[in-house]
Parts: C-alpha cells; structure tokens; sequence
C-alpha cells in the first residue's frame, strides 16, 4: 500500500525573481477562481470534463501551461469535494492568496542543491532550507509527488507529497479483529475480538459542531467583505480542530490494538440505490462529518503499526442481528436505543450492534481469504 506524507521547507527565491514566481502563482490564483465558478455552478466534479470546459479560457486567458491547466483542474476539484466530504454547505471557493500546485519533473524539481520551477516567463532555480530534507532522496524508498508553492507573511514555502511503501501485514498474521462503526450519540463504537465495546462520546463535538454551523450562517447572511473573511478564518480553524480530534481518535484506536489487528469499517464511497444513498448520506453528513479524514488517519497509522483496515459494505449493518443474521429494521428500536433480535431474541443496547456485524464481517473477511489460499 502507498503511503503519503508532507514535506514542508522553506525556499529562498532571490529579490529578482520574486515577481516572476508571484506573477505565476496569482495567474494560477486566478484560473482556479474562473474554474471554481464553473463548479460551483454545474457541480460538475469530473476531473475530465471540468477539464474539457475550462481548459482553453485557463491556457488563452491565464496563460498557464498545460501540465499547469490541469493541476488547476485538480486543485479546484480537490476543494469541492474536501467540502463535501467534511459535510459543509455547496459555498463557491475562492483562491484568495497566490499559490500554485506543481507536478515533479515537470513543473518542479528537487535535488540536493537546488529547487526549480517553471514560471509563466521560463524556469528559476532556488535555494532552500534541507535541514530534514536529506531522508526523501533516497530514492530506493521515498517517491516526489505533487508540491504546492505558498507564500505567506513575505516568505514562500513549498509543501511536497513524499509517497513511499507501507508495510502492510498479511491476513495469515492476524490475531485480533476489531469493528468500528461512527455514529451520532458516538464518534466510534468499537467491538473486538474479547467481546470489548469501546466508545467516544459525540456530544461535545456535535455541539462545537453545530456551533460552528450557526456561526457560519451568521456570517454568510451579513455577507460583507469582513465577515467572509471571518467565515474563512472560521472554516481554517474547524478544519484544524477536526484533524486534530481524528488524529487523536485515530491513534487511541490504533495503540489500544495489539500488532495483528484487523480493523473493520463501512465503506460510504460505493453506495449505489438512491433510498440508500439518501439515509446514509444524512447520517454522513449531519454525523460523521470528518468520515474521510478519520479513515484516511486510521489507515495510515495501522499500517505504521502493523494492523490492517479493510472496508465492509455498509448494508443493514445495524439492522442485522449479530448472533443469527436475522435481518430486520424492526429488530431496533431507535427511540429506546435497545435491539432486540425478531428471530432469537438477542437484545443488546443498540449502538454496538453495528460494531458487533462489522467485526462478524471481519471474521468472515478471514475465513474467505484463508479458503482461497488453501485452495490455490
Ligand atoms: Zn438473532
């Protein structure tokens, strides 16, 4: 599996080629503005066809190169769908400070001495800070990616995807196996292979979430150019505080794990029937709100750890009876908070019920890739 990480350095761009490099990155500002309108207004998140629209205006009327068009493309597209994701309202983003993404070896390079870029009037080469920087040019083990140019208070900065190999365990070494099902009244409910239910209180973090909903839609109805600012500054800080809690969720989960374990969620991308798609969106959105983020964290730090995560077909996870099968919507009573099996009449309190079928799903997930093994 191929893991990311971020390499931040400062670059030293001399006083003369200042203004190239920002002439550049207000040009890219600019064309992600004009590509984020034709977003916002079609809601069209494909990155081919967003291409296809945009592509001629963004190389006659910003004057950006190809390779450049279609980072931009990607940019925009990446912010809508970061937004999605995190559940917030379809609001028009706006690329305020120059900044500029660049694809390795076309746009950009690194090596041991010098950083260089393709500006909008030729190439600039630059010094920077390598202080940490040596690790990534073993090549035998990190790989460049994208990087983002920024410039902030005076200085630019360079952020570089550095992707690299996971080491990633086999089914055959597992030795525990954990359900983890994200809800309303809890972030997490987790159910291992002890039979242990662990929980983490939503409440406090639904409430600082609907605060921050309320305060958003203050600002947006006062709509002057102070309170954008404001809504901006706000949407920063929801952000950083939503990384910073999954962080902590996502390393709690992973270092109360032995070596070994398999980690059990839903997997929302691929839900396909419209009835389907409706309720779990909703509960996605008013609930989960950082889905992604938590799940990309998670992965990211089991595989660190030796554990795995895999994802399960969400369907009827919290109608199925964990001990029979029994599928029922009545088997919940969602206003008691009690389940309570049609069938066999297993009760249980009802937000481990769908931690309990994720992790089932978890054994069952072993059982049928060890058969296959056994049967080559
Ligand atoms: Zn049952």
């Amino acid at each position: 599996m191929e893991l990311t990480k971020t390499a931040k350095l400062q670059i030293y761009i001399s006083e003369s080629d200042k203004t190239l490099l920002l002439d550049s990155m207000r040009a890219y500002s600019d064309a992600c503005n004009y590509i984020s309108r034709y977003v916002y207004t079609t809601e069209d998140l494909s990155q081919i066809s967003v291409q296809k629209h945009t592509y001629h205006t963004v190389r006659s009327e910003y004057h950006l190169p190809s390779q450049m068009a279609c980072n931009a493309v990607r940019t925009v597209i990446g912010s809508y769908k970061t937004n999605k994701a995190n559940g917030h309202d379809w609001v028009m983003c706006k690329y305020n400070t120059p900044q500029m993404t660049l694809s390795w070896n076309r746009d950009y390079s690194l090596n041991r001495e010098k950083f260089s870029v393709g500006t909008l009037n030729g190439r600039i080469k630059a010094d920077y800070a390598k202080s940490g920087m040596e690790q990534y040019f073993d090549k035998s083990v990190f790989r460049f990616g994208t990087a983002k140019v920024v410039y902030k208070h005076g200085k630019f900065f360079l952020h570089i995807s550095v992707n690299y190999d996971g080491n990633e365990i086999k089914e055959a070494d597992i030795c525990n196996v954990v359900g983890h099902d994200r809800g309303i009244r809890f972030i997490t409910s987790s159910y291992d292979s002890n039979g242990k239910t662990t929980f983490f209180n939503g409440n406090e973090i639904k409430q600082r979430r609907a605060h921050y909903k309320n305060l958003r839609k203050q600002l947006q109805q006062a709509g002057t150019p102070s309170s954008r600012r404001r809504l901006k500054a706000i949407g920063q800080r929801e952000n950083r505080w939503m990384q910073d809690v999954n962080h902590c969720i996502s390393k709690a989960l992973v270092t109360s794990s032995p070596k070994g374990t398999l980690h059990v969620i839903e997997d929302l991308s691929g839900i396909r029937s419209a009835t389907e798609r409706v309720r779990i969106k909703d509960r996605y959105i008013s609930v989960s709100w950082s889905y992604y983020d938590l799940e990309q964290k998670l992965i990211y730090k089991a595989n660190e750890h030796g554990q795995k995560v895999i994802k399960v077909n969400p369907r009827y996870t919290s109608q199925t009876c964990p001990k029979c099968g029994h599928i029922d919507r009545n088997n919940r009573n969602k206003q008691k908070h009690i389940f309570c099996c049609k069938n066999c009449g297993y009760t249980s309190n009802d937000d481990r019920i769908a931690a309990m079928n994720l992790y089932r799903m978890g054994i069952e997930y072993l059982i049928e890739t060890q058969t296959s093994i056994s049967s080559l």
